[in-house]
Parts: C-alpha cells; sequence; structure tokens
C-alpha cells in the first residue's frame, strides 16, 4: 500500500496548511493530533484532511513522525467550526486549532473524571441514621441535604456546610456510597415559573431539534437564568447537552453553583482560559465524548466538541467581552450562531440590554424576540435621573447633588457607589459653555484627540485638524477633553467625609482573585461606605445596601469617537443602576452630564430600551455604521508609526482596484491614538462593505495579497473582522 498524503494544519503564522504522507492512515484519523517534522525541528499538528492529491509531488512530501492515537479524534463539525472560524476571521487555521484545543488532550481524561467525581447517595444504613434520633452532627446534617435533594457529586457535598470532613465521616460510616446514578434531568429547589417566564420556556422548546435564534430581552432580576435552567432541563431529558455561554470568569462560579445545585445528577464541565491545563483536557473531552451533560464557560468554550448538542445559551450577549482582542480575534456570540445552524439547535441570547446588532436582527425577524417585562421577586426598579451640571461648580468633578445624596445615605447606614466611566475610549474636545463637540467635516463621527502630535483626527475617514484655540460656535478658550478632574476623586470624598470608610474597587485595588473576592466580601459585609469604582463594579454582585449610584464622566461615551460608545454607556449604566436597590430598600441613580436633555438619559430615566435602541439604529442606519454595514480593520505595528503608515498607504492602493468591485471602502491610514504600545507604534485603516459577504469575499481576496506582499522588516500586521471598535 502507497503511503497516504495527509493535510495538517501547524501552528505558525502562515496562512496555508502543510502536507505529509504516512502509513496505515483510515479516514479515522482525521481530527488527530500529529507529530510532524518542520523546518529543522519539529511540531504538534492536527490533521485536517485527507487529499487526493498534494501542492507539492509526492516523493518532495516528509512522513510525519507520529500519530496521536490516545488522544481522542476531532469530529468533523469542529473541523467544520475551526475552518469556518479561520476563514471568516483571516486568520492561520492552525493557529485557530492551537488556540482552541486544550495544549494536552489525553483519551483517559473522559474517564478520570468521571470516576474522581462520584455521585453519592444515601445507603440503607444512611436511611436507618437519619430516621433513628442520633446526635446531631454534620454528618447528619449532610444525610438530611441529600435526602431532600437526592443524590450529590462529592464535589458539590465538599463545598457545602460540613466541608469535605463531614463527607469523610458519612463515608467512613457508611451512610451514603457512590449510587446508581438517577436521572440526569432531575431538578432540586426549582420555583413556579412567573406567566411570563413560562411563555418563554414553552415558544423556545416549540424549537427543539431546529436552527431558531431567540433574543431573550428581560430587565435585570427578571428570571433569565431560571429560563435557561428550565431549556436546559429539557434538553437534558431528550438526552442532549446544553452549551452555556457567559461573559466573564469571574461570573461562572457564581453560575456554576445555580446550575450544578439544580441539577445535582448532572455532570457540569466549567471551562474557561484560567484553568490548569489538566482540568481543562479532562472537561473538553467529557463534553466531547458525552460525559457532560453541561458545558458552562467563558468565550473559549464556544470551540468544545458536543456530539448530543441539543442548545446553546448566551447569556448577557451584548458583552464586549465576548470579542477576543488579540490573537484569533473573534466573536464567540457570533460563532455560536454558526454553530447552532450548523447544528440544527435553538440559540437563546439573553440580555437585559442586547446589542444592537442582535436588537436589530429581532426587527427583521433573523431573531425571534422574548420580552420579560417585570422583575421575579417584586422590586422596584431604581429611580434614574440626569443631573444638570452646565450651571455647577464641580468638586474635583463631585457635583452638590450627588455629594447631599451620599451623605442622606451615610446618615441611614446606607451604601453609596461612585461610579466613573472611564473606559479607553478617544477623547474628543468639548465646549463646556455651548455643548459643542469635535466633529468631523465629512462623516458622522467625531474627532479625537492626539495630544501627542497636537492634532484632531478622525478614525473613520481620517481627515485631520490642528487643535482650535478657542470653541468654533461661541469662542470660549476653555475648551477641554471630556473627563479631566475626576483623579481626585478619592480624595474629595475622603475630605467632605471625614467619618465614612472610602473604597476604591479598580483594576488596581483588585489585582488577583483572592483580592477581589475580599473586597466584594468586604463590602457585603457592610464594611464600606462609599464606593469608587470603574466599569468592574458594574456587572453581576448584588450588595443588599447600595443603595445609591452617582454617575460621572458619562458624557465622555456620549461623544466618543467609537460609533458604539453610546451603545456600551447605555447598557453599562443599566447594568451599574441595576446594583442599586436589588435589596429591600429602594434605589436611586444619578447622572452627571452637561446634556441633560439627551435622548440617551431620557431613555434610561424611563428604562426605556426599546425606545433607545430604535434611536440609535436610525443614526447608524443614516451613517450606514454596523449593523446596516460590515467593518473590518487592518492593523500594522512597526518600530515607528511612518513605516506602518507607509506599509497600509501602499496595501490600500494595492486593493483599490478591486475593492469596487466588491462595492467595498477602504480608507486612509491613521495612526492609533494610542500610537505608541510596548515599544512599538500602531497604525490602522478601516474597511467598509455593504454586508458581510461583501466584506469577506472582499478579505479573502486582499489578505492573499497581503500574505503575498514582500515583509517589510520589523513590521506586523493583522486583520481584525467585526472589530469590537473603530
Ligand atoms: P436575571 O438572570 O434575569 O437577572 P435571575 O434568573 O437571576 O434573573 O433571577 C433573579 C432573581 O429572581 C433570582 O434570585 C432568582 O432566584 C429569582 N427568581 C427567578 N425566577 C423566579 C420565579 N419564577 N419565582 C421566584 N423567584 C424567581
Ligand atoms: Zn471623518
Ligand atoms: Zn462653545
Amino acid at each position: 500500500m502507497s503511503p497516504v498524503i495527509v493535510r495538517v494544519a501547524l501552528p505558525v503564522p502562515l496562512p496555508q496548511c502543510f502536507d505529509y504522507t504516512a502509513e496505515n492512515v483510515t479516514a479515522g484519523d482525521l481530527g488527530r493530533c500529529v507529530r510532524v517534522p518542520f523546518g529543522r525541528s519539529e511540531k504538534t499538528g492536527l490533521i485536517v484532511d485527507l487529499p487526493d492529491a498534494a501542492d507539492l509531488p509526492v516523493e518532495r512530501l516528509k512522513p510525519v513522525i507520529a500519530i496521536q492515537r490516545e488522544a481522542p479524534a476531532l469530529p468533523a463539525d469542529w473541523l467544520a467550526l475551526v475552518d469556518f472560524a479561520a476563514r471568516y476571521y483571516q486568520h492561520p487555521l492552525g493557529e485557530v486549532v492551537a488556540m482552541a484545543l486544550p495544549p494536552r488532550l489525553r483519551k483517559a481524561d473522559a474517564v478520570a473524571g468521571a470516576e474522581a467525581d462520584p455521585l453519592l447517595d444515601l445507603t440503607a444504613q444512611g436511611r436507618d441514621a437519619l430516621s433513628a434520633s442520633q446526635r446531631e452532627s454534620r454528618a447528619l446534617a449532610l444525610l438530611r441535604e441529600i435526602g431532600a435533594h437526592g443524590p450529590r457529586r462529592r464535589s458539590l457535598l465538599r463545598a457545602g456546610e460540613g466541608g469535605t470532613a463531614a463527607v469523610a465521616d458519612a463515608l467512613k460510616r457508611g451512610w451514603i456510597a457512590p449510587g446508581v446514578a438517577p436521572d440526569p434531568a432531575a431538578m432540586a429547589g426549582a420555583p413556579d415559573l412567573t406567566d411570563e417566564q413560562q411563555a418563554a420556556v414553552e415558544a423556545m422548546s416549540a424549537s427543539f431539534g431546529q436552527f431558531q435564534p431567540f433574543l431573550l430581552a428581560g430587565v435585570t432580576g427578571s428570571g433569565k437564568t431560571e429560563v435557561y435552567l428550565r431549556l436546559v432541563q429539557q434538553v437534558i431529558a431528550r438526552g442532549e447537552q446544553a452549551l452555556i455561554l457567559v461573559p466573564e470568569i469571574a461570573l461562572t462560579p457564581q453560575l456554576e453553583g445555580r446550575v450544578a445545585g439544580r441539577f445535582p445528577a448532572a455532570r457540569v464541565v466549567s471551562l474557561h482560559s484560567a484553568l490548569a491545563e489538566g482540568a481543562r483536557s479532562q472537561g473538553f473531552v467529557q463534553a466531547m465524548e458525552g460525559r457532560a451533560e453541561i458545558v458552562l464557560g467563558t468565550r473559549l468554550s464556544v470551540f468544545t466538541p458536543l456530539p448530543r448538542l441539543g442548545l446553546i445559551v448566551v447569556d448577557e450577549e451584548h458583552d464586549a467581552s465576548y470579542k477576543q482582542h488579540e490573537g484569533v480575534r473573534y466573536s464567540a456570540r457570533d460563532l455560536a450562531i454558526w454553530r447552532a445552524r450548523q447544528r440544527r439547535v435553538p440559540i437563546v441570547l439573553g440580555s437585559a440590554t442586547p446589542s444592537l446588532e442582535s436588537w436589530h436582527a429581532a426587527d427583521t425577524g433573523r431573531y425571534r424576540r422574548i420580552e420579560l417585562t417585570s422583575r421575579a421577586v417584586a422590586a422596584h426598579m431604581p429611580t434614574v435621573r440626569p443631573v444638570d451640571v452646565r450651571r455647577e461648580t464641580l468638586q474635583n468633578g463631585l457635583s452638590e447633588h450627588l455629594l447631599r445624596a451620599i451623605d442622606a445615605r451615610l446618615k441611614r447606614g446606607e451604601q453609596s457607589l461612585v461610579f466613573l466611566n472611564r473606559r479607553g475610549y478617544a477623547p474628543v474636545l468639548s465646549c463646556p459653555s455651548c455643548g459643542w463637540v469635535s466633529r468631523c467635516p465629512h462623516c458622522t463621527a467625531n474627532l479625537v484627540l492626539h495630544l501627542a502630535d497636537k492634532r484632531l483626527r478622525c478614525h473613520h475617514c481620517s481627515c485631520e485638524t490642528p487643535i482650535p484655540m478657542a470653541c468654533p460656535d461661541c469662542g470660549n478658550q476653555d475648551i477641554q477633553p471630556f473627563g479631566r478632574g475626576t483623579q481626585r476623586l478619592e480624595e474629595t470624598l475622603a475630605e467632605r467625609f471625614p467619618t465614612a470608610r472610602v473604597l476604591r474597587i479598580d483594576r488596581d485595588a483588585a489585582r488577583t482573585r483572592a483580592q477581589w473576592d475580599a473586597l466584594l466580601d468586604q463590602i457585603g459585609k457592610g464594611e464600606a461606605d462609599i464606593l469608587v469604582g470603574t466599569q468592574m463594579m458594574a456587572k453581576g454582585h448584588d450588595f443588599p445596601k447600595l443603595t445609591f449610584v452617582g454617575v460621572l464622566n458619562a458624557d465622555s461615551s456620549l461623544f466618543a469617537a467609537d460609533f458604539r460608545a453610546p451603545e456600551r454607556l447605555f447598557q453599562q449604566l443599566m447594568q451599574v443602576g441595576g446594583r442599586a436597590g436589588r435589596g429591600e430598600l429602594p434605589g436611586e441613580v444619578m447622572v452627571q452630564t452637561q446634556y441633560p436633555d439627551h435622548p440617551l438619559y431620557q431613555c434610561l430615566a424611563r428604562h426605556d430600551f426599546a425606545r433607545y435602541a430604535e434611536l440609535q439604529l436610525q443614526e447608524r442606519k443614516q451613517a450606514r455604521f454596523p449593523p446596516f454595514a460590515a467593518n473590518a480593520l487592518l492593523c500594522a505595528t512597526a518600530d515607528d508609526v511612518a513605516t506602518a503608515l507607509g506599509w497600509l498607504k501602499e496595501t490600500r492602493e494595492a486593493a483599490l482596484p478591486f475593492a469596487q468591485a466588491f462595492g467595498v471602502q477602504v480608507f486612509d491610514a491613521v495612526p492609533m491614538r494610542m500610537v505608541r504600545l510596548a515599544r512599538r507604534e500602531r497604525a490602522q485603516l478601516l474597511v467598509e462593505a455593504p454586508g458581510r459577504p461583501a466584506l469577506q469575499a472582499f478579505l479573502s481576496a486582499w489578505s492573499r495579497h497581503l500574505w503575498a506582499a514582500k515583509p517589510v522588516r520589523g513590521l506586523r500586521w493583522h486583520l481584525d473582522v467585526d472589530p469590537a471598535e473603530v
């Protein structure tokens, strides 16, 4: 038998796959890892094809070193997924594969995990012990819990009240033992659904077994998670698997606990980038072998192979962290939708403030919108109001209104949060007296302040001007970038409220997970009166005593250069507002602004996301921004920005002849606002297409040119398709 040609995806920054020869290869080896010679060394890659003919004459191909048959082969639908991701995001397949696969895949992992965490049930002795009147002990409390909720995983029991000691004690006494696995779809402690929840579950479950995206738009606390859990239960009962994506690692333990508690007999695999290699491989293989019913994780888990996939849930679907910002710049939400279509399963995108892309898709009927309009447990929405600061003298950014509101909370022993909007948006110039903003004369974007070379630049069309000395509209000389004067915030608060305990919460104060947990604990226990926080504070944590949120510097997002900034601001303020008054006490949110009549704040005050989305979508349509267009960025970094700009300029010129054919516009290159990063200088150019198909067609043609072009020394480039920021 003559040797077979195997095509291998290798983790190298080159666009093509590589052909080798191998003996005794069958179709079953597709999707297996393989060790091959590469240059003067060896590399591990993945067999992605067994082609009939090679790109080179067969006699020039090298033989593989070894096929790793002890690891399971990745299934065909998984290969199709990474192949799509590589093509769509214009990234070498081998690098996509290397990212998506745990570094050390081992077959043994599937079994290892299952045996390591048995389901423990009461034995006959255990039942006797429960009914006999015994001296109270932790082991007995454990028995009662199992008695009430049914068998539970050892790991879950160990995490409970009596901990490892109680579990060991009960095992030693023979009160509990690994039991026969009962129904993994069995649920423990589920509340009755509200009518809205019930209707949502029924509508969605009617689509099991077919592709249908749902947009579950439900206000914070409306019980979206409860809806997911009911759907998951039905999916498990159908003998299928559910994939649940969450935006951040910090939110996984919370949800994991809730899911594991609800489905005591189901196997829940949690996957995120902070897992140790072994644990990641174990979870991955268990999911791939169909042993796990539920996979829960951050964006990377969209690449988990699931042979019996029945449902995908994307929680907080609008969250920017679904998009990866380096390496393979994929959107896990968008890939999840592709995957749902590929596997013909329903997908639920849930959010209180959906992305405008998804909202628009629901408007046009591509997704089905299902709304949850009221909170599941009676609780008031916080009152939200803009505070006009145009005629006020601010004290290091704080208005008297805000300070008085904080004072009132202090007197009542409640907590306040001063929320500082400090996202990395490019600053624009504005005039505090008349509201003028540095807009681009050629498009609807704003001009961005580049302090280094004292210019204003449009990141969209690259038009630029010098910084004006005074406001062009009213002559005021005190024009300034948004958001100055907030640095001394903490000190100002401490001076004004000398007895209050002020706690700052940002990346510096919470560098590690442990520090972050300690901070949350401190706040939860009421050991702080005033919190000063950035976006880290916006998500997912409930503090019953927090009743007031004051927002500073919101306007900077209103007029930021990035067209998505207002959308993010609305989402963030809804979320941060959701932090106030989650307990018994009513909440209040004040937003300091120079534009109190701006529709964004008006809609926010009415909790009217739908109206806001409608207004924003109208603007985007006029400006031809996504979802009414598709974008990509070509970014170049070099030792100096001139090299990067020069290369982009040449590349652009080469693209122009065929850009037209695709109806695609390629704008001029601009230096990035933070030109220097890690000793390199950066520039980018924007590609705008009427839609995704046109963009894709253009990019695949263009990237062939990019790869084929003669490399420039020290220059690196990448494409960012559907960039999160422009
Ligand atoms: P969301 O995900 O929409 O923010 P959750 O599902 O977390 O909302 O629900 C918010 C709170 O309401 C949770 O404490 C949850 O346990 C509770 N809850 C949800 N649905 C119900 C229900 N039908 N009956 C009682 N409590 C519910
Ligand atoms: Zn412009
Ligand atoms: Zn002015």
